[in-house]
């Protein structure tokens, strides 16, 4: 069920009714909401967005009618930048980029930018967001298929891989957010000639990161990081400089590095949102605290499936998400059943993508861990009754 945020009375009303209006949003029931994406944003976050929507600070103009050259949204987005550097020890030799286009636009800007003619990409399939990153990629010169998990359904992350001999990077997808599977740390053995590139949309900043490892990170924020429509690259330097100069100058980017994200109008709102949720998670501790939280959600949640004659996790031991939990019954007309009625109590998108059937519980950064624990309890109460 989709919960009415207000009542149509409530739309009609007029200024001097703002305080009732206020009043009824506040009381507005959040559900817990498990969708893979866009995703649950922390409360404080969403709040401080809302008041300043209307103005931004004490400016009189609302954060998304700022110009992006003027003083109040350069900070804001020099803020972003500074959190995310900060919080992810982002050395100075990388540049942060915040783009448009979504993952899906660097699935070929990364081989557009960064593949030559006569060199290979090595791609490790663990999903479908991996395969369609290499279908862009083969659209734009040679690759290889260094692993898969293809032949179990995509539900392991292979322990080994094959790589070409002298591959101009090395990409991997860290988690897959439609198979509930997730590398647990890089890939290793990648050879000597290559850069690593990941695809970390729905697990970036969930956990401490190495960015030294990597030659390009790229990640949607709406999962972890904020609203959709913004994306947030980081790669080194030397990998923007070496980009090919002959495609189109959106599509590079050098354009993008050289005007601070500025070259044409960036997502000013995302950006915005995004540096409210960078401020959150230092509040919270930062990348080592968010790894503490997720790890325990994620426990509540794997330790019931163990101990359940009812659900069992579709992921292979030791390759599970800690972002997203897929379960099944076993049984097609009980797991819909377990979704009708979870949607009842107030459990939304808990239903599993179309690949895998099933559930899956999405509990990224900003999940609660009361609201991991009330689906745990929904189970067992589901399962005492089945
Ligand atoms: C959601 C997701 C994508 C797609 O992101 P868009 O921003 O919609 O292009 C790509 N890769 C992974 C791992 C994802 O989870």
């Amino acid at each position: 069920m989709v919960p009415r945020l207000r009542s149509p009375k409530i739309l009609r009303s007029s200024p001097s009714q703002t305080v009732s209006m206020k009043a009824a949003l506040a009381m507005t029931r959040r559900i817990w909401n498990f969708s893979a994406g866009p995703a649950v944003l922390p409360e404080t976050v969403l709040e401080e967005a809302r008041e300043n929507l209307l103005s931004l600070g004490n400016t009189g103009v609302g954060i998304c009618e700022h110009s992006h050259r003027g003083k109040p949204f350069m900070a804001v987005a020099a803020e972003a930048e500074a959190l995310c550097r900060e919080l992810a020890g982002i050395p100075d030799d990388y540049a942060v980029l915040f783009l448009q286009g979504g993952a899906s636009l660097q699935f070929s800007m990364v081989p557009m930018n960064l593949l030559p003619a006569d060199r290979t990409a090595d791609y490790l399939i663990t999903g479908m967001w991996a395969e369609k990153a290499l279908k862009e990629a083969k659209s734009v010169g040679k690759t290889h298929v260094a692993c898969t998990s293809k032949d179990a359904n995509f539900n392991y992350i292979p322990e080994s891989c094959s790589y070409s001999d002298n591959p101009a990077y090395v990409h991997f997808t860290s988690n897959n957010t439609i198979f509930g599977t997730q590398f647990q740390s890089e890939p290793v053995g990648i050879p000597g000639s290559a850069f690593l590139v990941c695809d970390a949309s729905s697990d970036i900043f969930s956990r401490p990161i190495d960015i030294r490892k990597y030659g390009l990170i790229y990640a949607g924020a709406q999962k972890n990081l904020g609203p959709s429509g913004v994306t947030l690259v980081i790669m080194r330097k030397d990998l923007v400089e070496a980009g090919n100069k002959n495609l189109a100058t959106m599509l590079q980017y050098r354009t993008h590095a050289e005007n601070e994200s500025m070259y044409n109008t960036p997502p000013t709102f995302g950006i915005y949102l995004m540096m409210l949720v960078f401020r959150w998670i230092k509040a919270q501790g930062g990348l080592a605290a968010m790894e503490t939280r997720n790890k325990a959600k994620a426990a509540v949640l794997y330790d019931y499936l163990k101990s359940s004659s009812l659900f069992k996790s579709t992921a292979k031991p030791g390759s599970g998400s800690q972002m997203n939990v897929t379960f099944v019954t076993g049984n097609e007309d009980k797991d819909n059943a377990f979704v009708k009625a979870a949607e009842a109590k107030g459990f939304s998108g808990l239903k599993g993508h179309r690949s895998v059937g099933g559930m899956r519980a999405s509990i990224y950064n900003a999940f609660p861990p009361e609201g991991v624990e009330a689906l745990v309890q929904f189970m067992k109460d589901f399962e005492a009754s089945a």
